[in-house]
């Protein structure tokens, strides 16, 4: 096996407060046609390891591990999906990785270290993040890529919120931001995003600014309440309230007490419609049947790319079509075409969907006129939104 040893190759560095945020920072001279790939390919196993410091960080070493779950599954879930049937030959099959933590300290011959507080860091480390280090809240580093096999070894550095090391904590950010567990399961997502290949992209948590938004003092209280989206499909089950327009109570034939609509993935070619009343019953109103795809509605990419080596042995010329750059999962966003039946009346019109991760639009025909008769954004992709707005 050759190894090619690196130098740090990849930083994603994310900035607290005004510093820029966000980019590939490179200690110089590398070769980056390999990096961007994920770290890990096809159902292999990932040996991690969990470095832990009480006097830098407010939860303990059993709750951050919790956080870290959450953050494994979550991604772990997210590339097991099933959701395009077009386009796709190759998506790393992330999903059936096997993860598997060591049990005590790290030794230094895992995977993927995960550094909790900067006291954990080896002089190397320290040595990389520099004098300013208390401007990163997370930074996600690989040091090592072989390509043979086309694996990655780094470490995820989360930064410490008390004692004389925690992250700079002025203006509109929060201090002791891993009091909330939550917060920190967030922060871990994105970063574990960057180890599987996906860089600073979107409207949602992997945009860049997403760190920043995570603790500042305006918004940190909703993404404590948020529920963890889906990053690459459309939401099974559209949360909380829907925007109603006046003309969907018309078209929906639906009682006043309404107060918003709640939409749900029957399958892939049907998608069903609950009234949800003042009082929080729920009725199902409408289905949007029949749903196809519309061909020229495409606009799925994928949200990561392999750059294959000459030396790497994981994938045959066949297999790989004797490309050199390898699409990753691909991120759902396409139109569709169908029915929508009104139970009450069975009335039906034909309407036009637009589905993506953050938001699904139903317009209709009603009256020789289009009509949008449902609309979802999501949670985050608002919060994100808003943020955006009041910036000058
Ligand atoms: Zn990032």
């Amino acid at each position: 096996m050759i190894f090619k040893q690196l130098l740090i190759l990849i930083a994603l560095l994310l900035i607290v407060g005004h510093a820029k945020a966000g980019g590939w920072i490179s200690s110089g001279g590398e070769n980056f046609h390999d990096g961007k790939n994920p770290w890990f390919l096809k159902g292999e196993t990932i040996r991690y390891c969990i470095l832990h410091s009480d006097n830098d960080f407010s939860m303990s070493e059993t709750e951050v591990e919790h956080s870290l779950e959450t953050a494994l599954k979550y991604w772990q879930s997210e590339f097991s999906k099933k959701i395009n049937s077009f386009g796709k030959k190759i998506n790393f099959d992330l999903g059936s990785n096997i993860l598997l933590k060591t049990s005590g300290d790290c030794k230094g011959d895992e995977d993927l270290r995960v550094i909790f507080g900067y006291s954990e860091l080896n002089s190397q480390e320290k040595n990389y993040l520099g004098k300013d280090y208390k401007k990163y809240l997370g930074v996600t580093v690989r040091t090592d890529y072989e390509t043979t096999w086309l694996r990655g070894k780094g470490f995820i550095y989360i930064a410490g919120d008390k004692g004389t090391n925690q992250y700079d904590a002025k203006e509109d950010i929060i201090k002791n931001a891993w009091e909330h567990k939550e917060l920190l399961a967030w922060a871990l997502i994105h970063e574990l995003g960057h180890v599987f290949g996906i860089p600073h992209m979107g409207n949602s948590f992997m945009s860049e600014i997403f760190m920043d938004l995570l603790v500042s003092k305006y918004y940190y209280q909703d993404f404590k309440k948020l529920g963890y989206e889906s990053f690459l499909s459309s939401p099974e089950k559209t949360q909380g309230c829907t925007y109603l327009p006046p003309e969907s109570y018309n078209y929906f034939e639906l009682d006043l007490k309404v107060s918003c609509l709640r939409g749900q993935w029957k399958s892939v070619k049907q998608f069903d419609i609950y009234a949800v009343y003042n009082d929080g019953k729920e009725e199902l109103v409408a289905q949007a049947l029949g749903l196809n795809l519309d061909l020229k509605g495409i606009r799925s990419r994928p949200v990561s790319y392999l750059k294959l080596t000459s030396e790497q042995k994981v994938f045959s010329a066949s297999e790989i079509n004797h490309r050199s750059l390898v699409p990753g999962p691909f991120q759902e966003r396409v139109s569709k075409k169908g029915k929508m039946v009104i139970l009450k009346s069975l009335k039906t019109y034909p309407v036009h969907m637009e589905v993506s991760p953050e938001s699904i639009t139903i317009i209709s025909e009603v009256n020789n006129k289009l009509e949008t008769v449902f609309s979802y954004n999501s949670s985050v992709t608002s919060a994100l939104g808003q943020m955006l707005e009041i910036m000058p």
